[in-house]
């Protein structure tokens, strides 16, 4: 057989979609990329002070993807960044913190 014969098509370019939340203070931003969230929850049951739901998104693997729901309770802690398993949220704070793995505390 000839080499490359048979192999799948080369994916199709994809669209991320981003969605950037900023706390009202400036401080934090996190950003969500929507299309790489498989909607896990892993990131909700870990946020130390609750920044973070889960909404109905039937399209998606889980049923499910990550929202914001109360920016100005983010701490920038970046377990949320640390623990997603697929790279799906982003966080920017003023000083980049060292991040911490759950369980720990962040300094
Ligand atoms: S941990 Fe990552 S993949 Fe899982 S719900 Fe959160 S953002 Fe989505
Ligand atoms: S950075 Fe920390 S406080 Fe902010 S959403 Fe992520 S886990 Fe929650």
């Amino acid at each position: 057989m000839a080499g490359g014969a048979g192999l799948p098509p080369a994916p199709q370019s994809q669209t991320m979609k981003l969605v950037k939340t900023v706390s009202s203070s400036g401080l934090y931003t996190l950003v969500v990329n929507e299309t790489w969230c498989k909607g896990c929850r892993i990131c909700v049951d870990l946020c130390p002070t609750h920044v973070l739901e889960m909404v109905e998104a039937p399209d998606r693997w889980e049923g499910a993807i990550v929202r914001v729901a109360q920016m100005d309770a983010c701490n920038g802690c970046g377990i949320c960044e640390v623990e997603c398993p697929d790279f799906a949220i982003s966080v920017y704070a003023p000083e980049k913190k060292k991040p911490v793995k759950a369980g720990e505390t962040a300094k």
